[in-house]
């Protein structure tokens, strides 16, 4: 193959972009866990990952991607034949949902327009219906990375306080947590599913559960089949987390990651970035759109629920996402998210998350708007200077 000069954009909803400083705090030499020097990075981290959580509870933290806290989370809470709703957003609902049921759960599906995202009234009329207060967790995923939609999380736990039921509220924030709010003890939510990949900054391969008081009463009755897992084996160690040993290379760059968050402003200004460059995305994206029989357009309806930090783009009618997501990579090397689940249209996905900046964002629009044009896909024209003129004006 012939060299590609320059750098290559990673535009992908996750795994997202590492700075060069946690690349090489990652490159660190092999060191005992429960060596005084680890033990000192380790402990600021989880401290300042629970700052970010904003959390003073429990953090479990697996060497695992996201599947793996996905299923821990279900194994320490439940026992066989327990009843849980999930909330239909999307692939990533439906996956952890077909795990939940996998492991022997009762899985009950609260259905959405997956262009919006789940009705808070609609769950607590769902939960009041539930008479016999059968259903122990409502699951939810904060950002549904498939669709690119966003549910506003203290909503969903006003629903449960408006049933008045007491199921416990889970939340999966892999491709939200550090890019948009997320206020676990404010909002009332028992357990959060995160993991290091996505606005983390990270390399994949170490995911977390954090797990409030009435999470941990949960645990201390459930029964399904857990050991590596288990949270009772990880809290009387040193770490409280891991069984086995603990990945301290991921430590050392989680501990820069923290600190490039802190630099920046800390996290209100992360999540004030990733909001700005969304928008400029969504400007663009609206400009592709008006095209005489429609151009691409965002596959989110609800703008008040657009994500930040992964935008779904939809090609019109009888026109392939995959080809122009094949030549935005091909010609241009632009790596873009592909279709993801059953969306019922053609769709590609721009990631908008982790180490970004104005240039990089319009980089990648660039080159998506190249990629239209050499694809034949009818769009509006000036769809970077859209963003473009936002980000000045921003
Ligand atoms: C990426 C992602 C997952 C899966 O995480 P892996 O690390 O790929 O296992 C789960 N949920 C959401 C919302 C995601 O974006």
């Amino acid at each position: 193959m012939t060299r590609k000069p320059g750098r290559p954009f990673f535009a992908n909803p996750g795994p997202t972009n590492i700075p060069d400083s946690v690349l090489q705090a990652v490159a660190h030499a092999s060191i005992d866990f429960n060596a005084p020097e680890f033990l000192a990075v380790y402990d600021a981290a989880m401290a300042g990952l629970k700052r970010v959580l904003r959390t003073d509870h429990e953090v479990f933290a697996y060497t695992a991607s996201g599947h793996g806290a996905w299923e821990a989370t279900l194994a320490n809470l439940f026992s066989p034949g327990d009843v849980v709703l999930m909330l239909d957003s999307g692939y990533f609902s439906q996956t952890w949902a077909a795990m939940a049921r996998a492991l022997g759960l009762e899985v009950r599906t609260l259905g959405a327009d997956w262009r919006r995202g789940a009705d808070p009234a609609a769950l607590t009329a769902m939960l009041r219906e539930d008479a016999g207060r059968r259903i122990r967790a409502v699951l939810a995923v904060h950002n549904e990375t498939s669709t690119g939609v966003t549910v506003p999380l203290a909503d969903l736990r006003g629903a449960l306080d408006a049933a008045g039921h007491p199921a416990l509220l889970l939340v999966d924030t892999i491709s939200s947590l550090g890019c948009i709010d997320v206020r676990m003890d404010a909002w009332g939510i028992d357990a959060v599913v995160g993991g290091s990949q996505k606005g983390l900054m990270l390399p994949t391969g170490f995911s977390f559960t954090a797990a409030g008081p009435r999470a941990m009463a949960a645990h201390a009755q459930s029964r399904l089949p857990k050991y590596y897992f288990n949270w009772s084996n990880m809290l009387p160690r040193r770490t409280r987390s891991f069984v086995g040993t603990v990945p301290t290379s991921l430590f050392y760059g989680l501990a820069e990651s923290l600190r490039l968050i802190e630099a920046e402003g800390g996290i209100d200004a992360v999540t004030a970035r990733h909001a700005r460059l969304a928008e400029g995305v969504r400007r663009c994206i609206a400009r592709w759109s008006d095209a005489p029989g429609g151009g691409p357009h965002l596959y989110c309806t609800d703008p008040a629920r657009a994500s930040d930090t992964v935008s779904t783009v939809v090609m019109p009618a009888g026109h392939d996402a995959e080809a122009v997501r094949r030549i935005a990579s091909e010609r241009f090397g632009v790596a873009l998210g592909y279709n993801l689940g059953d969306l019922g249209v053609g769709a590609l996905r721009i990631g908008h998350l982790g180490d970004l900046n104005e240039p990089m964002i319009l980089g990648t629009l660039a080159a998506l708007e190249m990629a239209l044009a050499i694809a034949g896909v009818p769009h509006g024209r000036g769809g970077v200077a859209a963003a473009m003129d936002f980000y000045a004006a921003a």
